[in-house]
Parts: structure tokens; C-alpha cells; sequence
């Protein structure tokens, strides 16, 4: 006995009923829900109407989410969304190249992650069930815009960044994603330089990244959810989600890094109307005007600029020498199975020359740091590192790589602060789902309403070919 009722019936119809009344522009940009992505799949196929209907879904879409007027980054697996065009160069591409595979998550067009999906997937999900109850009715597809196959345009498009970069990464399969190892509170081996490369790309877009904010702090938590999504969409791990907040710092420094540099490149000494006229490319107008005039001229980034410009003088000694990072380095000297080296051969393997340490301040600091760790075997490294080095105050200890703040080696001595801030994430987190949860709720009610009005006028016009009844 099929168990769909009467009234899941008419809740189809309603469904229907409101996709066909759904006017796009009455929306606010926000609520514009990611439409199907089944078209994709047909990406051999690409004269197949489905597949044209989803490309222009996809543009409406685009525009809309991210705002721009004239130009959206190109998905096509030649751009690799690393260009953009206008809608007609985009849509030509599409449908001459194919859209990339694995762009599943629509992130440099807007989409959120967790964001619901178009009612067609809810008719697609209806319609399932109905077959799977082997229901004799034939349910017509929702109305949809009917376009013609353009004429291929080969009009030319604006270099956003270069795409070698991205190809590794943006030539996934559908659904594969990069495995990565996580030690030290960031990434090692195979995939690390991919990744670390990739967040370096995430924090420059636009659509996904703000630029015109004063610290990376004044970041909204649902931008940060954003980027998170978009890092998880291209690499996994065992243990990705613990170490969310570690590579979210990352992508700060590297954020702050890449402001550093627009700074010195492009606005430092310069009178303010030639730095607003050379905006580097691929960036948001109003946030580089809004960079140029009020941030970069602040006294606030004066100061912080001129202090990490003497921090940068008064390091005698570098970090490291050579290309590998310092965490890569203890990792495979034994930190891989849980027992890194001590801090004497750390500092050898990362300052060696041919197998040997050449200047006569690192042999020096050698000896120093090597009778400390075999005097005191159990000194922890921090207090080694201080008593060689000076007290650690900055990001990076010395010694350890990125990603190992002196508050980590010293247990317990920042807890307060760190479960305050883990509190507050806590707290916006749920603050954000109360607003989607209210959102649904809201969304329900109105479909509720939909299906009494059209409940009443069913039970004054004939019932529809769909209404069945209850045996
Ligand atoms: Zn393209």
C-alpha cells in the first residue's frame, strides 16, 4: 500500500506551486539558494538542454551571491576560475570547455557552506520518493528558463592571478580531495607545500577573503566558517576539524603578510592618488580605496609596520637557513614517530652548511644550546630557548617553525585567555545557527500558509490530476 497521502500530494503541488511564483529579484542577495548542481555531471554532454539550464542557473546565481556587475570568475576548466569574464564570455566557456569537476562548493561565487539547496533538488527528492512508490503519475519539470546554445565567444579575459598555480590543486576529481599531515599545528609532507600554497590563493580572493577590514579580528565568524569550508573542499585529514583554529591563524599571518606587501609595493611613499590609481589587480575597488585612504594611513599600522620593521633588524640570527621548514626538519628527524629531536639538533639541521656548521656566532650558539639539554636533560625547550635566545614574546618561537607559539610549550600559563576566546567562538556559533534556525522556521510557516490557500482552492476546483485518493 503506497503511503503517500493526500496531503503529501498537495505539499508537492505547493513545492511547484512555489517555485513557480518564486521571483528571483524580489530576494535578497543573501537568501538566493545555490540551485541544482546535477547539470554538472553532464559536462561530456554539454549540448544537452539540462546542462545549458544549469549553466545559466549557475550565472544568475553568481551575479547575484557575489554582487559584482560585470564580471565573475570563470569555472571553466581552462580558467580555472583564475579569470574572470563578463556573463557572456563565462557562459560561452562553460559550454565550449566544460566546467571544472570538482567545483562542487560554489565558494568563489558566493555560496556558503551548509547553505539549503533549490527547491528543484526538493522536487528531484519528492519525485524520487514517488517513483520509489511506484506512483503512475507524471510530474512535469519545474518551469525553468529555456535558453539557446550560444555561439562560441572567444572574447578575451582579464588575468586575475596565474593559473599554473591552481592547476594541481583545481584539477581534482569530482569529490577527491588532497590528503594532508597535520604536526606542530600545521602541515608536513606530501600535500604541505599544495596546501600551504592554497591558503595563501584563499586569503587573496575576493569573494572569499575581506580586504577592507582593519584586522583580520574585525573578520565576521560566518566569512571565517566560508573560508574553512573552502579549505576543507580540496584537502582532509583525520583530524582536519581540530585543527580548524590553527589554520585559520595561518591564513591570518599569511593575510597579513600579503597586506604587508600591497603596503610596501604599492602605497609606501607614494602620494595617495598615484597609490589609488595603481591598485594591484584582482582587487575589490572600494576595499583598496578603503585600504589606501583609511587603513594603511592609520596611525595604528604605522606603528605596527615600524615595529616589525626593527623586530626584522634586531634578529641577529634567522630562524633558519635554506628552503625546507623548520617543522619539516623535525618531523623527519623523529617527531614523525612522536620523539622530536632536541633542541641542540634542531638547530644544527637547520643552520648546516655541507653537513657542518660554518660561522663562528652559530657554532658558538651550538655549543651553548648543546651543554644546556645534556646538563638539564629534562629543561623544557622553552626555558632552553629563553636562556639561549631571550624571552619568546613574538608569534614564532625560535626554533620551532610557524604555528608554535610560546604559550603552547608553556602548559597552563594562558589557559584563561584561550578558553575566553574559545567561549566567544562557542557563543557566535550558536548565535549563527539561532539566526538559520529562525530563518527555517520562518520559510515553514510560509510554505504552511501556501499549502491552506492551496488546500481551500482545491476544495473548490476539480483536484488535479496528481490528487490521489487515500486507497
Ligand atoms: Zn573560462
Amino acid at each position: 500500500m503506497g503511503s503517500i497521502s493526500k496531503s503529501d500530494n498537495v505539499f508537492i503541488t505547493t513545492v511547484y506551486a512555489m517555485v513557480a511564483i518564486l521571483d528571483l529579484n524580489a530576494i535578497p542577495r543573501s537568501q538566493v539558494m545555490a540551485p541544482s548542481k546535477e547539470w554538472m555531471q553532464l559536462v561530456d554532454n554539454r549540448l544537452d538542454k539540462a546542462y545549458s539550464i544549469g549553466v545559466q542557473k549557475f550565472l544568475d546565481y553568481a551575479f547575484r551571491r557575489t554582487g559584482e556587475l560585470y564580471e565573475v570568475r570563470c569555472p571553466c576548466v581552462k580558467c580555472c576560475n583564475t579569470t574572470s569574464g563578463t556573463r557572456e564570455t563565462v557562459e560561452s566557456h562553460l559550454k565550449v570547455y566544460g566546467i571544472i569537476q570538482n567545483y562542487t562548493f560554489w565558494y568563489h561565487h558566493g555560496e556558503i557552506l551548509g547553505e539549503p539547496q533549490s527547491d528543484c533538488e526538493l522536487i528531484a527528492h519528492c519525485r524520487r520518493l514517488l517513483e520509489k512508490e511506484h506512483m503512475q503519475i507524471d510530474i512535469p519539470l519545474p518551469p525553468s528558463t529555456d535558453q539557446d546554445v550560444g555561439s562560441c565567444n572567444t572574447e578575451k579575459v582579464k588575468k586575475v592571478r596565474g593559473r599554473n598555480k591552481c592547476k594541481e590543486v583545481a584539477s581534482l576529481e569530482f569529490g577527491q580531495k588532497l590528503k594532508v599531515t597535520f604536526y606542530n599545528n600545521r602541515t608536513v609532507g606530501k600535500n604541505s607545500n599544495l596546501f600551504s600554497r592554497n591558503l595563501g590563493k584563499l586569503v587573496r580572493d575576493r569573494n572569499l577573503c575581506p580586504l577592507g577590514v582593519s584586522s583580520w579580528h574585525d573578520i565576521k565568524e560566518e566569512q571565517l566558517n566560508h573560508m574553512w569550508a573552502a579549505v576543507k573542499d580540496k584537502f582532509e585529514s583525520d583530524d582536519m576539524d581540530i585543527h580548524r583554529n590553527h589554520i585559520l591563524g595561518w591564513m591570518k599571518e599569511l593575510w597579513n603578510k600579503w597586506r604587508g606587501q600591497l603596503h610596501a609595493k604599492y602605497v609606501k611613499g607614494k602620494p595617495v592618488q598615484e597609490a589609488l590609481k595603481n591598485m594591484p589587480k584582482g582587487i575589490d575597488k572600494k576595499q583598496w580605496e578603503w585600504l589606501v585612504t583609511k587603513h594603511f594611513s592609520t596611525e595604528s599600522f604605522q606603528a605596527r609596520s615600524n615595529r616589525n620593521a626593527s623586530n626584522r633588524a634586531k634578529l641577529k640570527m634567522p630562524h633558519h637557513i635554506g628552503s625546507k621548514p623548520i617543522r619539516e626538519i623535525i618531523y623527519q628527524k623523529g617527531g614523525k614517530d612522536g620523539k622530536p629531536p632536541d633542541l641542540a639538533t634542531i638547530f644544527f639541521e637547520t643552520r648546516k652548511k655541507n653537513n657542518t656548521l660554518v660561522d663562528s656566532e652559530t657554532i658558538e650558539k651550538h655549543a651553548q644550546i648543546q651543554e644546556l639539554v645534556q646538563s638539564e636533560p629534562f629543561l623544557p625547550s622553552i626555558e632552553i630557548v629563553e636562556k639561549c635566545f631571550g624571552p619568546q614574546i613574538r608569534s614564532h618561537v625560535f626554533g620551532f617553525g610557524g604555528g608554535v607559539k610560546a604559550k603552547d610549550l608553556k602548559r597552563g600559563t594562558s589557559s584563561k585567555a584561550e578558553l575566553r576566546s574559545e567561549l566567544c567562538s562557542t557563543r557566535e556559533e550558536n548565535q549563527s545557527l539561532k539566526d538559520r534556525l529562525s530563518t527555517i522556521e520562518n520559510d515553514v510557516k510560509e510554505l504552511k500558509q501556501l499549502k491552506e490557500l492551496l488546500l481551500a482552492q482545491h476544495s473548490n476546483v476539480q483536484p488535479l490530476t496528481l490528487l490521489i485518493s487515500g486507497e
